[in-house]
């Protein structure tokens, strides 16, 4: 009961942020890489999960190799309009919530690949959440790119099933 008619009464909005921040902080630090590795920038994806740059500081270190396991999805290499449809089929049987990754500029926009076979980018087959360029890029962007999503992940809301709050 509200004893101040003159103050407004309590809500539930302060509970909701903070179980978003909570989930939000979680999921941040555990996240499950698919690698869908086409062409050479998977030297570059092995060097920087290696212990030099260990991912494993921001919970990224375990890739999985079944969609239904991981929730990002790492797109490295370039992609031809033949892989498109597979590409799509990949990320359409991840579960909810996903994230992804375009690692270099072939999968970013295509790169110097301009010709009729390559994908221009693949975010004409699936959402992106990060653009990392460069060919390849180094380590340091990658770790770079990996702390934007994980910025973005506890800047979002998360819903639950059957939520209460
Ligand atoms: S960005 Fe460069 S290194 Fe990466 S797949 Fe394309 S050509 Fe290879």
């Amino acid at each position: 009961m509200n004893a101040d008619p003159r103050r407004p009464a309590p809500t539930l909005d302060f509970l909701t942020t903070k179980k978003d921040e909570l989930i939000g902080w979680a999921r941040k630090f555990s996240l499950f890489p698919y690698p869908f590795v086409t062409a050479c920038c998977a030297m570059e994806f092995m060097s920087v999960s290696s212990t030099l740059y260990d991912t494993d500081r921001f919970g990224a270190a375990l890739p999985r190799f079944s969609p239904r396991q991981s929730d990002l999805l790492m797109v490295v290499g370039t992609v031809n309009h033949k892989q498109a449809p597979i590409l799509r089929k990949i990320y359409e049987q991840m579960c909810e919530p996903k994230w992804v990754i375009a690692f270099g500029v072939c999968a970013t926009s295509g790169g110097f690949y301009q010709n009729y076979a390559a994908v221009a980018g693949i975010d004409r087959i699936i959402p992106v959440d990060v653009f990392i360029p460069g060919c390849p890029p180094r380590p340091e962007m990658v770790i770079d790119g990996i702390m934007k999503l994980q910025d973005k992940i506890a800047g979002s809301k998360h819903p639950i099933v059957n939520e209460r709050f």
